[in-house]
């Protein structure tokens, strides 16, 4: 009896983390049948942002309701968005750091998800069995500027105790109104991370952030846990190797921290890099996959199951990458120094031109063995020389014109 019992739990445990794979498969294969197509950049302006929220409300008004919760310091909207009537709270909160506006666009293809497939049996139970508290851009003012900070100047996320922004005035207080059992803090990382010693960039990296200096697991942090593994599992197919674990310190003034220490289970996710994709559409995808795929775990209490170990086993996020890396080039000096043979570390950067537009400009950023360095790009230079004078550290290099120069 005790066997058929057994192997009866492991057929329905198999079946349905099979079918969680299905579902995020599915997510993914037919992506671009319901991405939001207006969104092409990653500075999406706050009125845009407005503009399809308005839109998906007057789609879906039976699912999606929409609460102004309050404004930014410059009296920017700031929105609440509730899907579905469970009573399984999910709250997540995007872009608290204006240049992080990766997992803001996910969110808007998460709503058009739900609203094209709102009969399907994966939508049905996530609205039956959760609600979903949404809110996209809580720091508008800084994404006007493309600016970390709120437009006082305040890093947020180091505001939680003090609450001198009307911003973070605004989480904290949903969070209380609401006590949801489950939290996700969405950002982005600098993308110059790896994932440990194993030469993978960090695609995403996630955390559950400690609520003590102790880093202790009570009941909320082990559940946070739970849910972070299953996302470990929900990522695996589409960037095995490209997860990392994020830094656990425990930082008293962080929200990610308090808001674990005030009771709501709270997962961070930091979207990292991809080679060729400086807007991070690649990510913004995988950010709308995985968080509907975890509803759909949560919903269906499929994550409880999961094996901590899937998260605490990943390695940590190691900043051990940049851009570029032209290897063994030798460069030579116009004066007596002699010759010698380094590696060449660029990273690109940002930068405004005199019309306003933003262009990525390569910086060189490192100089001589970068072996223990990956790159999202590698270009031989064995056998060739460059002017040492054009690849000084700090210098502006054109790396289109390098690479040419390389190939001959
Ligand atoms: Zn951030």
């Amino acid at each position: 009896m005790k066997t058929l019992f057994t192997i009866f739990v492991f057929i329905f445990m198999s079946s349905s983390l099979h079918a969680q794979q299905q579902f995020a498969k599915t997510l993914y294969d037919s992506y671009e049948t319901y991405k939001v197509q207006e969104i092409t950049t990653r500075r999406i302006s706050h009125p845009e942002l407005m503009k399809i929220i308005d839109r998906f409300a007057q789609q879906m008004p039976e699912i999606l309701s929409v609460e102004t919760v309050g404004t930014s310091a410059e009296g920017r909207e700031i929105r609440l968005l509730k899907i579905g009537a469970g009573t399984t709270k999910i709250f997540m909160w995007s872009q608290m750091h204006g240049d992080e506006p990766t997992a803001t666009m996910g969110l808007m293809d998460l709503l058009s998800y739900i609203n094209n497939n709102k009969k399907s049996p994966e939508v049905q139970a996530i609205l039956k069995n959760t609600t979903l508290l949404i809110i996209p851009m809580l720091n508008p003012d800084g994404a006007l500027r493309f600016q970390r900070r709120t437009s006082q100047g305040i890093d947020m996320n180091r505001d939680a105790q003090h609450l001198q922004t009307p911003e973070a005035n605004i989480l904290k207080s949903i969070r209380d109104k609401y006590n949801p059992e489950i939290g996700f803090n969405l950002h982005d990382q600098d993308p110059h991370y790896t994932v440990g010693q194993t030469g993978k960039w960090a695609t995403i990296a996630l955390l559950t952030p400690a609520y003590n200096y102790a880093k202790e697991d009570n009941a909320v942090r082990m559940r946070a846990k739970k849910v972070a593994a299953e996302l470990v599992t929900i990522f695996k197919p589409f960037i095995d190797g490209h997860v990392s674990r994020y830094d656990d310190t425990f930082e008293p003034r962080a929200f990610g921290d308090n808001i674990q220490k005030w009771g709501t289970s709270t997962i961070l996710i930091e979207s990292g890099g991809w080679p060729n994709d400086p807007e991070k559409m690649f990510i913004r995808k995988l950010n709308c996959v995985a968080l509907l795929s975890v509803f759909h775990s949560i919903a269906t209490k499929t994550y409880e199951r999961t094996d901590i170990s899937h998260y605490e086993n990943l390695p940590d996020n190691t900043r051990n990458l940049y851009d570029v890396i032209i290897k063994n080039v030798t460069l030579k000096f116009s004066d007596s120094r002699k010759p010698m043979t380094a590696d060449v570390g660029i990273d690109y950067h940002e930068i405004k031109d005199t019309s306003g537009v933003t262009k990525r400009i390569g910086r060189v950023v490192d100089l001589g063995d970068l072996s223990i360095y990956v790159a999202f790009e590698t270009i031989d230079g064995s056998g060739k020389t460059l002017d040492a004078s054009i690849v000084e550290m700090n210098d502006r290099v054109d790396v289109d014109s390098l690479r040419e120069q390389l190939k001959k």
